[in-house]
C-alpha cells in the first residue's frame, strides 16, 4: 500500500472517565509529601494535565483529547498561563520526578518513565513556541524521542525503476501509477457501505485477540478541506468520532487501512483500552488528556498502522478484500492481485514523504520544490503532494510516527512474539494498555 495516502491520518488518543477524580486519586501536590514512588507519582498527574491543557491554550493543535475533571479545563481557559510559566513548571515537574525512587514494579517505572518523556517534549514544544529553531531530526527526537532515518535520491529512484517494471502505459512512473490506481476507486456512493463492513470486519478480527469493555463505539462523519484522509476523536466513556476526509478520491485499499488505523486495533481500541485500563481501573488521570506532538503519538500511530497486518496477517487480507470488499464496491478481483503486488512495492517509498518533509522544513527546498520531491520520489499526485504539504506545514515532524511508529512497533512485537500469533496479540495488546514510549521498545 502507498504509504502516501497513509500518512495523511493522524490520530488520537486517551481515554476515560472521572471516576478516579471523583474517588480523590489525584490529590494536589502540596499538601502533604507522599512517601512512596506509587503515591508521589499520583501526584505527578493533575499538575501534567493542568500543564498539557495550559499549553493548549497557546496551540490550537496541542490538546488532542481530553476528558478528564472538566474544573481543570475550566482553569486553563480562565487563566491563560504564559509560555515561560508553563517552561518553568514543566522543568519544576521533571526536578520533581529525578528525585522520586525508580519504582520496582514495571507499570511504575514505565508510569515515571512516561511523565518524564511527555514533560520534556512538552517542555521543547513550548521552546519551539517561544522561537527556538529545531533542525527537523533535533525537533523529532524532542517531540517524539525519535530519528527517521535518511534516504538518498537513488534508494527511492531504484524502488521507482521496479515499480514502472510493473506498470502498464506511457509516462512517468508517477503518472502511470497514478492512472493505474485510479481504476481502484470505491463510488463515492457506496464508500460508507464498504467503510462500514470494512470496520466490522477489523473489529471481528480485533476481538477475537483482544478484549473490549461493554458499550465501546463509535460515529462516522464524512468531512472536507482537511490536511489528513482521516482522524480518530477520541470522546472519552469508550466513544469515539471517526472522520473521514473525501476531498480526494478514496482507493479501494484504503477501506481497511482506514478501518484498522482508525477503529480496531488503531486509535479507538486504543484509547478505550487506555480509559478501561489506565484511567478507571488504575485512577491514572494524566490518560484523560492526549498531547498531541508528545512520544505517545508515536505509539499510537505506529500501533494504528502496524494493526492493519495484526488484524490481517499475511495473505488473509487480499482473501478477504477479493471475497468482500472488491465485489462491494464494484471492482472485479481479478485485478486484486496485481494491485496489491504494485501497492507494496510502492509501499517500500514510505520514507521519501519524511525525507520530503526534513529537506523542507530545514529549508533546504521550497514548498514548491517539496511539492515536487514528493511527486517524484513518493509518487504523490500534484493535488495530494499539495495536500501532503498543507500536512507537513501544520504538523512537521509528526510525519514520522505513521511510518517509522509502525516500523519500531513491529519490531519490538515479532520480536517479543517469536513467530507466535498469539504471543504476538498479547505483546501488542500489552503495548496497548501501558505507558510504554519510544524509548522503552528497545
Ligand atoms: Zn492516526
Amino acid at each position: 500500500m502507498p504509504y502516501d495516502y497513509r500518512m495523511h491520518h493522524r490520530s488520537l488518543i486517551i481515554a476515560a472517565v472521572m471516576s478516579a477524580a471523583a474517588s480523590g486519586c489525584a490529590t494536589s501536590p502540596s499538601v502533604t509529601a507522599p512517601t512512596n514512588s506509587a503515591a508521589q507519582l499520583d501526584s505527578i498527574s493533575e499538575p501534567y494535565v493542568k500543564l498539557v491543557l495550559a499549553l493548549g491554550k497557546h496551540d490550537a493543535d496541542y490538546v488532542d483529547a481530553y476528558y478528564g475533571p472538566p474544573q481543570w479545563k475550566a482553569q486553563a481557559d480562565s487563566v491563560k498561563l504564559p509560555l515561560q510559566e508553563i517552561a518553568t513548571r514543566a522543568s519544576a515537574l521533571v526536578a520533581r520526578l529525578g528525585g522520586i525512587p525508580r519504582p520496582a514494579d514495571e507499570m511504575l517505572r514505565l508510569r515515571h518513565s512516561y511523565f518524564t518523556a511527555q514533560l520534556n517534549a512538552l517542555a521543547a514544544r513550548v521552546a519551539m513556541l517561544q522561537g527556538r529553531k529545531l533542525t527537523f531530526d533535533e525537533e523529532s527526537r524532542a517531540l517524539y524521542n525519535a530519528v527517521s532515518p535518511s534516504h538518498p535520491e537513488s534508494y527511492f529512484q531504484q524502488i521507482i525503476d521496479s515499480l514502472g517494471a510493473l506498470l502498464p502505459g506511457d509516462g512517468t512512473v508517477g503518472e502511470r501509477y497514478e492512472r493505474y490506481r485510479a481504476q481502484f476507486v470505491i463510488p463515492p456512493a457506496k464508500l460508507d457501505t464498504v467503510f462500514r463492513i470494512a470496520l466490522a470486519e477489523c473489529k471481528a478480527r480485533t476481538l477475537r485477540h483482544m478484549q473490549l469493555p461493554p458499550g465501546e463505539q463509535f460515529r462516522i462523519e464524512y468531512v472536507k478541506n482537511k490536511s489528513w484522509s482521516g482522524y480518530n476523536w477520541y470522546q472519552g466513556n469508550y466513544q469515539s468520532l471517526i472522520q473521514i476526509n473525501t476531498d480526494l478520491p478514496i482507493a479501494i485499499d484504503r477501506a481497511v487501512d482506514l478501518a484498522c488505523h482508525e477503529g480496531y486495533p488503531g486509535h479507538h481500541a486504543y484509547n478505550v483500552l487506555l480509559e478501561q485500563h489506565l484511567v478507571k481501573q488504575r485512577g491514572w488521570l494524566e490518560y484523560t488528556v492526549y498531547p498531541l506532538f508528545s512520544p505517545q503519538s508515536l505509539i499510537a500511530e505506529g500501533s494504528a498502522n502496524y494493526g492493519i497486518e495484526m488484524a490481517f496477517p499475511g495473505r488473509e487480507r487480499i482473501e478477504y478484500e477479493k471475497r468482500a470488499l472488491w465485489p462491494l464496491a464494484g471492482l472485479d478481483p481479478s485485478g486484486a492481485e496485481q494491485y496489491y503486488r504494485i501497492l507494496d512495492m510502492a509501499g517500500r517509498l514510505a520514507y521519501a514523504g519524511n525525507e520530503a518533509a526534513r529537506r523542507y522544513l530545514d529549508g533546504r527546498i521550497n514548498a514548491a520544490e517539496a511539492a515536487t520531491w514528493l511527486n517524484k520520489y513518493a509518487l504523490y499526485s500534484p493535488t495530494r503532494a499539495q495536500q501532503r504539504l498543507r500536512f507537513i506545514d501544520q504538523y512537521r515532524s509528526y510525519v514520522i510516527n505513521y511510518n517509522l511508529g509502525k516500523d519500531m512497533v513491529r519490531d519490538y512485537v515479532e520480536k517479543a512474539a517469536a513467530g507466535n500469533s498469539e504471543r504476538r496479540w498479547q505483546t501488542f495488546t500489552a503495548l496497548l494498555t501501558s505507558p510504554r514510549l519510544p524509548g522503552d521498545l528497545k
